[in-house]
């Protein structure tokens, strides 16, 4: 089978989320079983920085727009793990100093660079070999199965090519003005409620819903609770009128990026077996926090994460207070809204000896507190998949999340400390607070926490079980188009 990527992100090029590992790590594990995957992405300055040699593997594309035309260029940037990569060059669009914006605000042409990444991997694939489906990602690729069964409808190659949309955050949809349409060349007939329009606005991921041929979640649960106006951000309509083909599927974590036996971001290596190389862990951690000399007695609790409401911040800050008498040290790596970074330095200003937070996207650190911290932090109000919660399981430092989403698929907390985690289930800060307090109270428990640590590494991570569940779904799309 022949499967084409459509993203936004890919690591290790371009990541500022999970989706990122997750469009480097699927194709990985569907090339192990003998497919052919490519994967095509923007070619941002960052990228470029990284691969400014990259060799034209198609000089020019045109996109067409209304008065005007953009030109595309392919880069070739290599196979690796059997997956070959391709970028998407276009200077005026994707040579910027972020993804998707600064913290005044979203580019202003998001409409146009994210459309002309959907057309660009569908004529990129016309010229490079056209594949049995696309598999999309998120709002910024969502486009592509809504431009396939309209402007390209006629086209005899992409006729029978199914599209497969995944949602990795429905918080996140790509709202434009309605000129939009006109803007990307899209049939007026499409600007309804039960199409593109969203309260007066195009809706890029509600596109991809309607006209992908299946749509997938990044866990079980969270296929569920999308189709509840509580976390449907204003899709569960529409995401309830495609329940049948809707399908929660959990993420596998990539075991070479992530892996305490071989990181080579961590002080020291350690495996379920033999657990000493944590501690060097944790010492360095502490050090690059300038916390030396914290007790061992003293739990270490880590969060890295986007600085977002989407990521229970405000009850972090809000049990601060109290949390700060408990026998713990707090380390949070992370970068976003400014209001959060904000109140989280405030924090760490005012319990220096307690609370400390680097304020930054930083690969290495990041692995550095899955490794180093004893607690890893994930309250989220609401989490499609989450991966952090899993590298932590993989790195024997035990979770305490909200039951949300993957996070409620994959932590399991039992009263005896028999399970893999603490949760905790209502919107409510004090409730993050007493899940916080059964962890302090199993870490005292030194014989019980190494069982829980145990527990957590031994589980299956892989992503043998998930690329499996997502070939059955491709084959059944392909078939059904067929
Ligand atoms: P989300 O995709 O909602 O951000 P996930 O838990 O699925 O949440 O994935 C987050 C990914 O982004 C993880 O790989 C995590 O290590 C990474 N990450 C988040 N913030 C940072 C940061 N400040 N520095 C480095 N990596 C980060």
């Amino acid at each position: 089978m022949h499967i084409v990527f459509a993203a936004s992100e890919c690591s290790p090029w371009a990541k500022s989320g999970g989706m990122a590992d997750v469009v480097s790590s699927l194709p990985r594990a569907l090339a192990k079983h003998g497919h052919r995957v490519s994967v095509f992405f923007p070619y941002y300055r960052q990228v470029a920085k990284a691969e400014p040699k990259a060799p034209v593997v198609v000089p020019s594309i045109t996109i067409p727009f209304p008065t005007y035309s953009r030109f595309v260029r392919i880069l070739n940037g290599g196979i690796a793990g059997g997956v070959q990569t391709y970028f998407i060059d276009c200077n005026e669009l994707f040579d910027r100093e972020a993804f998707y914006g600064t913290p005044s605000g979203e580019y202003a042409d998001n409409a146009e660079r994210f459309g002309l990444l959907c057309r660009a991997v569908i004529e990129a694939s016309k010229i490079l070999g056209v594949p049995d489906l696309f598999h999309v990602h998120d709002w910024q690729a969502a486009m592509l199965p809504v431009m396939l069964r309209s402007v390209y409808y006629f086209d005899p190659v992409l006729r029978n090519v199914p599209a497969v949309l995944t949602i990795h955050n429905a918080g996140y949809q790509g709202w434009f003005p309605p000129q939009t349409i006109e803007k990307l060349l899209l049939p007026w007939d499409m600007y309804t409620v039960d199409k593109l329009e969203h309260y007066d606005k195009v809706d890029f991921l509600k596109g991809g819903i309607v006209y992908a041929d299946a749509i997938t979640t990044v866990s079980r649960k969270y296929a569920e609770e999308i189709q509840t106006s509580e976390f449907g951000n204003g899709l569960d309509g529409v995401l309830r009128k495609r329940s049948g083909d809707l399908l929660g599927i959990t993420n596998g974590i990539d075991s070479e990026e992530w892996n305490p036996a071989t990181d080579s971001h961590i002080a020291a290596h350690y495996t379920a077996e033999n657990l000493a190389g944590k501690k060097e862990c944790r010492r360095d951690l502490l050090h690059a926090y300038g916390l030396e000399g914290v007790s061992d007695d003293t739990a270490v609790i880590g969060v890295v994460s986007r600085f977002t409401t989407q990521k229970g911040f405000d009850f972090i800050v809000e049990i601060m207070d109290r949390l700060a008498q408990e026998d713990m040290v707090l380390v949070i790596l992370g970068s976003g809204e400014e209001y959060y970074e904000r109140l989280l330095v405030e924090m760490a200003e005012r319990y220096p000896a307690k609370v400390r937070v680097q304020v930054k996207f930083d690969i290495v650190m990041a692995h550095k507190i899955e490794a180093g911290a004893d607690i890893f932090l994930m309250p989220s109000r609401y989490e499609p998949g989450g991966l952090n919660q899993l590298y932590s399981l993989k790195y024997g430092t035990v979770p305490v999340v909200r039951a949300t989403g993957g996070l409620d698929d994959t932590i399991d907390e039992q009263p005896d400390g028999e399970g893999n985690g603490f949760k905790f289930w209502g919107y409510n800060a004090w409730e993050l607070f007493d899940a916080i307090q059964r962890a302090l109270e199993t870490f005292r428990n030194k014989e019980q926490w190494a069982k829980m640590m145990r527990r957590g590494m031994a589980e299956d991570f892989s992503w043998d079980k998930p690329a499996a569940e997502y070939l059955r779904l491709y084959e059944r799309v392909i078939q059904n188009r067929s």
